[in-house]
């Protein structure tokens, strides 16, 4: 049996924004200060390479924030850099790249830029919000895209990017949003897991883009491979990935096996479903609870075990196969 999720979270102190901190041999993390129910303490910025001299490589400069992007500058002052790589769009990893390229002239590094499906169901969502009279953006945090960002290298699973010192493997990670990608330091056995792993906090699935079927299979696939070091985007390191990858997909199989049990015995909406599983949950929880029944909805559908009518939308009845 798994452990809880919930009891192998982690947690750690607010960072002092602007003090770049040496968290290995190789990697220097730098917080900004954009802390929010989304971000935790803020995006953490890594830099790999050696601390001082030599060439450098950045993993998701973070959001367009002045005095971020100042002391990220100032944390590589006479160092090359010659790669930033980026895990996905979001607001809150992305945009900083172009002050970051522009002062450095490195090339960017992603698997490429916004993907439609997330724009058109941000939008859809504010419209919803709207309708029903509430704040659009109260549960929306990541929802919106950095439509800006545009890799100057497209990477695909499995590449390789080499720098003097350093050597990372790409991982093509969907779920969170379909362009995630994880980096495999080769140096440090370790895995830059962006949101797709967060030691602090489960990872929300935003639905269509966002696929629990993927990000399940990228779970699952993490435990075949020998990293011992998870670097998340926000929260600490995790240091025993294996147990916590396993309790994460035990989490989500769990929530998937209860769905399964309530549509077994009748067709269901969302509405009714959340109505059913979260009965003992705080109301204020039950639309985020709903995106996350959506999500596996559609993973169903997706996989052929359910079907939904009309169309397989928030609104729809769905029914098992
Ligand atoms: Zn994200």
């Amino acid at each position: 049996m798994d452990v809880p999720i919930t009891q192998l979270l982690l947690s750690e102190d607010p960072p002092t924004y602007g003090l770049v901190e040496q968290v290995s041999p190789l990697v220097r993390r730098l917080v900004a200060q954009n802390p929010s129910r989304f971000t935790y303490h803020g995006t953490g910025t890594f830099i790999v390479g050696p601390p001082t001299g030599g060439d450098v490589a950045i993993i998701d400069p973070g959001p367009d924030d002045e005095a971020h992007v100042a002391a990220l500058l100032d944390a590589v002052d006479g160092q090359t850099v010659t790669q930033i790589l980026i895990t996905h769009t979001h607001p809150d990893h992305s945009p900083a790249t172009a002050a970051v390229k522009a002062a450095t002239d490195a090339t960017t590094y992603g698997y490429g830029p916004h993907p439609e499906a997330a724009v058109r169901a941000h939008e859809e969502r504010i419209r919803r919000a709207i309708e029903a009279g509430e704040d659009p953006e109260s549960d929306d945090g990541e929802g919106g895209g950095d439509t800006d960002f545009v890799p100057d290298v497209a990477v695909v699973d499995t590449d390789i990017v080499a720098g003097d010192g350093f050597t990372f493997e790409c991982l093509h990670t969907p779920g969170h949003i379909s362009n995630h990608v994880c980096y495999s330091l080769a140096e440090e056995q370790t895995l830059f897991t962006g949101d797709h792993v967060m030691g602090w906090s489960t990872t929300v699935i935003p639905a269509p883009d966002g696929d629990l079927a993927d990000y399940m299979e990228g779970l699952a696939r993490l435990l075949t491979r020998t990293e011992t070091t998870y670097r998340p985007t926000h929260g600490p390191a995790i240091t025993e990935p294996r147990p916590f990858v396993k309790s994460l997909l035990a989490h989500r199989q769990h929530r998937e096996d209860q769905i399964v049990t309530a549509l077994a015995t009748r067709p269901g909406t969302i509405a009714s479903l959340v109505a059913d599983i979260y009965a003992h949950v705080d109301e204020k929880l039950h639309k985020a609870a709903g995106a996350s029944v959506y999500a596996h909805l559609l993973a169903l559908e997706r996989t052929g075990r359910a079907t939904a009518a009309p169309e397989p939308d928030p609104e729809a009845e769905w029914t098992l196969t």
